[in-house]
This record gives structure tokens, sequence and C-alpha cells, in this order.
């Protein structure tokens, strides 16, 4: 159902005025800063993301060089910010810019829609923000915020809830700052209307316009109808080294990491004395086998439940039985400069993973 929310204007962005977060693509919000920034947010918090966007564009200061980057050094740079189809796209986007338009990010919320990994939330952040068009940006937050100063139960899993509030936003976008009114939804989300029923109302600029608030239905708005159960896998991971070297390997160009570097294993949890059995089987003799413990790491839908051991090799694996095995061998070094391993895995690469500077040059 449709909702006025002209009132809600000019208190949000008078609190806007006073309370943004400073960052450096709100410093400076030349629409390639903005965009990136805008990728790196989807799934990850502000904090996590300032340090990852200062190095990104670093190393990547404009779309030009970011069209050119060598695959292994942008899944560096985005090592641990997880979802990495987000940065390959960006690549892709930055391709098709360089190629068909001039090398510019398109001041047209149709034309950015049209680039690979850019939909209606980002192409309203990134028009409005960095072009000052009057687009409104809908994400989860926003529908969030919205939804509850509406005092609505609608399910905003629905396209067409979704639909209706952009439409319902883009009647009252004011003309003259609808960047910064993007922005201060967005912020009142992630800082005041907290999700969770755990929202900070009495810091709310619009707390006496909020029907959730005066009708006590904060915590029961957003609806969503319950999430799908992730599917639990079960794994063994190894941390295999021989004369100072670990092995890794590619994962495959499709599915879960696709085309990421990780560490070997196999399916299932597997006890100490099994795993030294199919070692052998194999032709590897180990000289020690300790236990790494077990670890949990969530995908959006499936998840991993593993234990890990570190291996220590006696022979060398040139002399395997199993010519299947096939891995890199990499240095300690070599691993942080040059291969990406994603942070499902930091259970077991400890000070393998330390992000060295040097290596994003
Ligand atoms: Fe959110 Fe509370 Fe403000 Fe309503 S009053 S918009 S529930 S923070």
């Amino acid at each position: 159902m449709s909702f006025d929310y002209k009132e809600i204007v000019p208190y949000l962005l008078e609190w806007f005025d006073y309370n943004a977060r400073i960052l450096a693509w709100r410093e400076n919000p030349i629409p390639y800063y903005v965009w990136v920034s805008e990728i790196m947010l989807q799934q990850t918090r502000v904090e996590a993301v300032k340090g990852y966007f200062d190095r990104f564009i670093t190393a990547l200061p404009d779309i030009k060089t970011l069209a050119g980057a060598e695959e292994e050094k942008l899944l560096k740079l985005w090592e641990g910010l997880g979802y990495y189809n987000r940065v390959r796209n960006l690549q892709k986007a930055a391709q098709q810019i360089m190629r068909e338009l001039d090398g510019k990010l398109p001041a047209d919320y149709d034309t950015l829609m049209k680039l690979p990994g850019i939909g209606a939330y980002t192409a309203g952040a990134i028009a409005s923000i960095a072009y000052q068009l009057p687009v409104p940006a809908v994400d989860g937050n926003v529908l969030r915020v919205t939804k509850r100063i509406a005092g609505s139960f609608e399910d905003i899993t629905k396209e067409k809830v979704k639909r209706e509030v952009w439409q319902d936003l883009i009647r009252i976008m004011p003309t003259d700052r609808p960047g910064d009114f993007n922005q201060s939804l967005m912020e009142l989300g992630a800082t005041v209307c907290l999700p969770n029923g755990k929202p900070l109302c009495e810091q709310c600029p619009v707390m006496h316009l909020c029907k959730a608030f005066h009708e006590d239905t904060v915590h029961k708005i957003p609806v969503k109808p319950g999430k799908k159960e992730r599917r639990k896998e079960n794994r063994t991971i190894l941390l295999i080294e021989y004369q100072d070297k670990y092995a890794i390997r590619k994962r495959s160009e499709k599915g879960l990491l696709a085309g990421l570097w990780e560490l070997p294993g196999v399916e299932g949890n597997i006890k100490r004395n099994e795993l030294i059995e199919m070692l052998h089987e194999d032709g590897i003799t180990t000289a020690e086998v300790t236990s790494m413990g077990e670890s949990k790491h969530i995908f959006s839908h499936i998840e991993w439940h593993m234990i890990g051991y570190h291996v220590i090799l006696a022979n060398d694996p040139l002399k395997w039985k199993n010519k299947n095995l096939t891995y890199t061998w990499a240095s300690r070094e070599e691993i942080i400069n040059n291969y990406s391993i994603p942070n499902a895995f930091l259970a077991y690469t400890g000070g393998l993973k330390e992000v060295s500077n040097e290596a994003l040059r």
C-alpha cells in the first residue's frame, strides 16, 4: 500500500547534516568511488569496508585501471570481503564502460542498470549521490525504515512491495539534495533504525512521524517470511606442508567460491587415524598430523562444518602414487602476496593469510 513520506524529508536531511559518518566515498563522491563503495557495501558493514575501499582505490584509482587489472590482483584486493562475483562484475562493467561508454560511468539510471552487477539499488545510489539525479535507492535498510515509518506489515521480500516503496519515494525526492536524502535513509537504517527489534527510537529524528513507534509494532516490522534452511556440509580441510611450502589448489570456475584458491580438503569430517590411512593409500607418508580443531563458515545457502589438520609430509609429493593430487606448492610469502584464499579457510590458514600492503601494490 502506498504511503506519503513527504513529511520526513526535512527532518531526515537536517539529521543527516549533523550525524552522517565521515567516509572516504562521501567526502569525495565521484562516480567511481560511489560505485565501488556501494558494491563493497552489499552484504558488508561500513566499518569493515573502510580499509578495503582505501586499498582498492589506491591500487586501482579509476575505471581504466580496474578494467585492465589482472584477475589475481583483483581477487587479492577483495580477499575477505566474500561474494567474489561482485568484484568480477565490477571489472566486467568497467571493461564495458571503457569499450562502449567512453570510459565514464553513465549519468543515467536506465543505462547504469544495464551494466553487470548494477541493479536498481546501486543504480539509484550512483545516480543520486554522484550525479544528483532524483531517483530512490531502495535496499533492505531503506525498506525496514520506510515500512516502520508507515507502520506497514507488508512482506518486504515481495517485488511489488519494493516497487511501491520506490514509487512512494520518487514522488517525494528533494530535487536539490536527492543523494543526501537517499543516504539519510540508509544511514538511519544503519545507525538508528536497527534490525532485529533493537532500534534506537529515542534518537530518531522522525520518531514523531513513525507509525510503528506510536502503535508499538516496531519489533514486528519489517515482515519477511521465514528464510529457507541452509544446507549443511561436513568437510575436512588440510594444511599440507612440505619443506616450508604449502599445498593449495584452484577451485572450479563454476559454483561456490568459483576460481578462487583453497586449501585441499575432502568431504566429511574425518578422524585423524582415518586421514593418515587415506593418505598412506595415496602413497603419502606423514611426519606429523596435528588437529587444527573445528570451525564453521556460513555462506548464503550453505554452511560448512569443518575440521582441519596440519599435515607435515615426510616424502616428496612427486613420489605420491595418486597422480590426480596435483597441487600448487607455495611458500608463506607467495601465498600472502599472490594468492587469494577466501575467509572460509581462515581457521586453517592462520598466519598464511595476513594481507600485506606490499602484495596489493
Ligand atoms: Fe525506526 Fe524507531 Fe525511528 Fe520508527 S522511531 S523510524 S522504528 S528508529
